[in-house]
């Protein structure tokens, strides 16, 4: 994608899993990418793997549920790679908890890790994509939430909410040049999920659901990210693509 060289991206959780692989797929495109993940080791290994790809990387350390920690992360990447035309709202996790014992403690939590941080840094990539002439967010969503998913309530909420969010900001953001778009992964096989190696088992049921017999890996949701952020896509904002190997088909 011709379009994406030279084009500062910016990865937040992108010290491991979809987040890596999409730190690496817009490197290898010619674009500087910051990677802003709480990990802070995890992030400088990925930005050193990425130069030594021929890449150019930038880490800045960031717990992104602190967002002074966050706003201040960002500025750093704009400072070293220029304005961010590319934000990839990705870092979040999945963290299973009992209905019955739920805090409100917890909840906040939650939503802090998996869905308030969307919003501000949005709010401080906005005005360097304006002047730039224009920029793309996408916002990591999930199928977990479509059919319900026991354990993951406050995940699913927060991820369903990220659908809402990217409707309403791509409005807001359109006359801006800005087009906001959501990828909803369905099971994704990132390092996390394959610990250990793959079980056999998990690999069956997964292949079951899914209407294409091949397992979704972190680069597939990093190439449909890709087309997304390039000109190609001028005419695409405001929608949640699912990319699960045809298993919703909503
Ligand atoms: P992962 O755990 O492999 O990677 C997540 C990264 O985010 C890690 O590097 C982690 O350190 C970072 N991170 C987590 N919380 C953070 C915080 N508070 N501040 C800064 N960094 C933080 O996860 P993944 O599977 O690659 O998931 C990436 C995104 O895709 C998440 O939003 C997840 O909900 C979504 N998703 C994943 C799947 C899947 O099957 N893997 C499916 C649907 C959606």
């Amino acid at each position: 994608y011709p379009s994406l060289k030279d084009r500062s991206v910016l990865v937040t959780g992108g010290a491991s899993g979809i987040g890596r692989a999409m730190a690496f797929a817009f490197a290898r495109q010619g674009a500087p990418v910051g990677i802003v993940d709480r990990d802070t080791e995890g992030a400088a290994k990925t930005a050193t793997a990425i130069s030594a790809d021929g890449g150019r990387a930038f880490a800045a350390p960031a717990d992104v549920t602190d967002i002074q920690a966050l706003r201040a992360a960002i500025a750093s990447v704009a400072a070293a790679m220029g304005p961010i035309r590319v934000l990839i709202n990705n870092a979040g996790n999945d963290q299973r908890h009992d209905f019955a014992t739920l805090t409100s403690d917890y909840w906040d939590e939650r939503m802090a890790v998996n869905l308030r941080h969307l919003a501000f840094a949005a709010q401080a990539v906005t005005p360097g994509m304006e002047a730039a002439g224009g920029g793309v967010i996408i916002n990591l969503g999930s199928t977990s939430w479509m059919q319900g998913a026991a354990g993951l309530i406050a995940y699913g909420t927060a991820k369903a909410a990220i659908g809402g969010f990217t409707q309403c900001f791509a409005r807001d953001l359109g006359p801006s040049g800005i087009r906001v778009m959501c990828i909803a992964p369905g099971r994704t096989m990132t390092e996390r999920a394959t610990a250990g190696g793959l079980d056999p088992d998990y690999e069956a049921q997964t292949l079951a659901r899914q209407a294409v017999k091949t397992l979704v890996l972190p680069e597939d949701i990093a190439n449909l990210a890709l087309w997304l952020a390039s000109d190609d896509a001028r005419i695409m904002s405001g929608q949640t693509i699912i990319a699960d190997g045809g298993h919703m088909m909503r």
